[in-house]
């Protein structure tokens, strides 16, 4: 069917964020005006034109085109095909700037698309509304501009474009439409279109992208691949199938038998399931390996992976082509703005632009060009043995202790009801305990004096002093409002993971290394290269002074393990379970600190323990188990008197219950109120047996509730929880708010408790 190609040294796509976020700032000055429409565009082409010379520079035989977006790269695709939300009314041919980016962010008129996560990722995708009434006839020509624009610098473009299953699927219907798939007979013509004026464009290779190949799919899904691909494939530039994030091995046979030229497979992730593909790969057909990891941050290992691919090479030749994992849009664009690590360090990292030179070291190596790229390799062995032996990442404090940990560790001493009997007896607090979640406004005047110290600019006494301040004023108007259980406010903490991240020993930090959340928000994960180990008490200070100004009990307030390893890059030199337990034993010590300078409530925080999950559902037990296990080895270290509380933000909790009441903290708070307690049915239904504080109002908005919604809140929650078992709090930390709305909410929050509390 296809001519054989030379093989090829190329990436899935490439940050479009730039090295130095200038589109974050080319977007949000267009948004409030400062910039025009045309200025944000030039910003946008060189951008562009900067990533492709970067790719053609290191040797790339092909750049990619269409990874660019403005906001998002499911909303251009949308774009593309005219399928926007239909509630919005737009022209779709004529689709301006302005337009999309109301359907990404709103107006008055109307609200945003809404965003979920992309896959295990941390960035997040506008979800495609599908109606009855969802149209598909045409939309923008920005991929086609973009695609002149490579061409007229004399570039070899690859276009890349999400795959209509993985459009459909992740999209969300409404409006009386039964099934995505029904929209299929009417998507699958643009999508013709599409790839027809493509091919005319003299596009050779079309990368598209079905990563829902890696969920769970039903039937059906399967089921319409086969039809859809034979359609795409009679006018279209040579497809290659790309897939990432997990294997689909499952489906060999299924994707064996579509009419496509090549396939990309992410070696990384799942590198057993290539045996599967091998058995009998379709002649003349390329196969793309995902070796240079795309989501994560370390130097790959170039001798191993060659030794790695030799024989792949020996079975396919030229149609072996060697890539990224996936696109490198999860990973920060250049290192070359890392001046502040150690050059041991620096020389562990690769980030976007340095992958692109493994790529193609790779393919040299591969094609008997070793002496050419020999230094590249010298430094990749260099960088792999230090980081086996170094210092630095090897302690054997850490390794000791945790090769000593015993089952009893990662227990409470007695079951939750001898421990709430006793922490009763302690704490005397009335039914329905009120409480928040940590964190109060974090004003500007806070975020200053934080920046100003970690500049230099202020004596730690004057940064002492403010903070002791700040949560004086945080413990006095909790004792105004008169809320049962306090916080200190947590004003010294810029982020939840940093804060700790920055005091353990195994966690490093970059200056420049932003990665895409969503639209113009970018975060910088800490990363973690080290065995993690705790030099001294990091919270016990802050707690004990709060806990000096009021008789009332004070949260010590704690970031979980799981939490600290999701929001981080993560070593890839021992299992993710191993660094887990690591960070559980740092914080198992800083729990026991607390407890002995006489804190009796330590809130440890796991908002991101459902977004652990693996992608397929065979592998979740796997994961629970060593989560609850990592939760469990950090909380369990204390007497029956000391309660031990968690705090999870907007999650499903209904599939995994039986592993969130094995956690056994004695008190969950979680967010509930925008489900309006639906969340809470299952904790219902399952008996879940320990205290739970289900969010009683939202912190998203400045929206101040009435008591009355409170109150009709937890009578929903009484319903299912016991009363002796409920208590009341917020959904979720204050941060982002301001004061006078903090003091308005809690003050009603109060009064409702007060009100269920003579009813009851
Ligand atoms: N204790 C944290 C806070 O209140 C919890 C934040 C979170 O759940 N994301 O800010
Ligand atoms: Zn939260």
């Amino acid at each position: 069917m296809t001519h054989p190609t030379p093989s090829r040294a190329h990436v899935l796509g490439f940050p479009r964020i730039g090295a130095h976020r200038e589109l974050k700032f080319a977007q949000e000055a267009y948004w409030s005006g400062a910039i025009t429409e045309a200025s944000l565009r030039d910003t946008g082409s060189a951008l562009r034109q900067r990533h492709w010379a970067l790719q053609q520079a290191a040797g790339l035989d092909l750049v990619c085109v269409g990874d660019f977006a403005w906001y998002d790269q499911v909303l251009n695709t949308l774009a593309l095909l005219g399928a926007l939300p239909t509630r919005f009314g737009f022209e779709t041919e004529q689709l301006s700037l302005a337009d999309y980016f109301v359907a990404a962010r709103g107006n008055p008129q109307h609200h945003a698309m809404e965003m979920t996560k992309w896959f295990d990722t941390n960035y997040h995708y506008l979800v495609p509304e599908w109606t009855a009434d969802s149209r598909f006839d045409g939309g923008v020509d920005w991929l086609f501009e973009e695609l002149a624009e490579a061409q007229a610098l004399a570039h070899t473009p690859k276009v890349t474009l999400l795959g209509p299953l993985s459009l459909l699927y992740l999209g969300k219907t409404k409006g009386g439409l039964g099934h995505s798939l029904e929209l299929l007979h009417k998507l699958i013509p643009a999508y013709q279109k599409v790839l027809s004026r493509l091919q005319q464009a003299g596009v050779e290779w079309l990368q598209i992208d079905e990563p829902i190949l890696a969920l769970d799919l039903d039937q059906q899904w399967l089921n319409a691949f086969l039809p859809s691909y034979t359609a795409l494939a009679q006018q279209a530039p040579k497809l290659l199938l790309s897939t990432y994030f997990e294997a689909v091995d499952e489906h060999a046979s299924l994707i064996h038998s579509l009419p496509l030229d090549g396939v990309h497979l992410d070696l990384v992730r799942a590198p057993q399931q290539l045996a599967a593909f091998l058995e009998n790969w379709p002649q003349g057909r390329v196969l793309s390996a995902g070796v240079i990891d795309g989501r994560n941050i370390w130097r790959a290992d170039l001798s191993s992976l060659l030794k790695q691919l030799q024989p792949l090479q020996q079975q396919l030749g030229d149609q072996l082509w060697i890539s990224s994992s996936c696109s490198l849009l999860h990973v920060p664009v250049d290192l070359a703005a890392e001046t502040s690590l150690a050059p041991e360090t620096l020389s562990w990292l690769a980030f976007a632009t340095q992958k692109l030179d493994e790529v193609v070291a790779l393919k040299l190596a591969l094609h008997g060009n070793a002496e050419a790229v020999l230094p590249q390799f010298i430094a990749a062995q260099t960088a792999i043995a230090s980081r086996a032996s170094s210092a630095r990442i090897h302690n054997p404090v850490v390794q000791k202790r945790l090769a000593e940990v015993r089952s009893s560790d990662a227990q409470r001493q007695h079951p939750f009801s001898q421990r709430i009997a006793a922490q009763q007896q302690r704490f005397a607090l009335p039914l329905f305990p009120t409480t928040s979640i940590g964190s109060f406004p974090q004003t500007a005047l806070i975020r200053q004096t934080r920046a100003a110290y970690k500049r230099g600019a202020i004596k730690h006494i004057e940064y002492l002093e403010a903070m002791r301040a700040e949560i004086r004023l945080v413990v006095e108007a909790q004792e105004k409002i008169g809320i049962d259980v306090l916080v200190h406010g947590e004003p010294e903490r810029n982020d939840m993971v940093e804060y700790f991240g920055e005091q353990l020993w195994g966690y490093g930090f970059s200056l420049n290394g932003w990665v895409q959340s969503y639209g113009s928000r970018c975060v910088k994960p800490p990363f973690i290269y080290g065995d993690v180990y705790r030099p001294e008490a990091m919270t016990v200070a802050w707690s004990e002074y709060a806990q000096s100004l009021s008789d009332k009990p004070m949260k010590g307030m704690l970031t979980g393990p799981v939490t600290m390893l999701q929001w981080s890059f993560v070593r890839d030199d021992q299992p993710r379970q191993t660094t887990a337990l690591q960070i559980a034993l740092a914080l198992r010590d800083e729990v026991q600190d607390l407890e002995r300078a006489g804190i009796g409530m330590i809130q440890i925080d796991e908002p991101a323990f459902r977004e652990g999950l693996p992608l397929k559902r065979k592998d979740w037990a796997a994961y629970l188990d060593w989560a609850v296990r990592a939760f469990k080895l950090s909380s369990a270290g204390v007497s029956d008197e000391t309660q031990i509380h968690t705090h999870m933000c907007y999650s499903e909790f209904n599939d995994i219950l039986p592993w969130i009441a094995a956690m056994d903290a004695d008190v969950i708070t979680i967010e509930t109120s925008r489900s309006d307690m639906e969340l809470l049915a299952g904790f219902g239904d399952f008996a879940y047996p320990n205290d739970i504080g289900p969010g009683v109002y939202d912190i998203h908005s400045p929206r101040v509730p009435r008591v009355s919604e409170m109150q009709n809140l937890l009578q929903k929650a009484r319903s299912v929880i016991p009363d002796a078992r409920l208590w009341v709090n917020p959904d979720c930390g204050l941060k982002t708010r301001a004061w006078p709305e903090t003091i308005a909410a809690l003050e009603h929050m109060v009064q409702a408790a007060k009100l269920l509390r003579a009813s009851a």
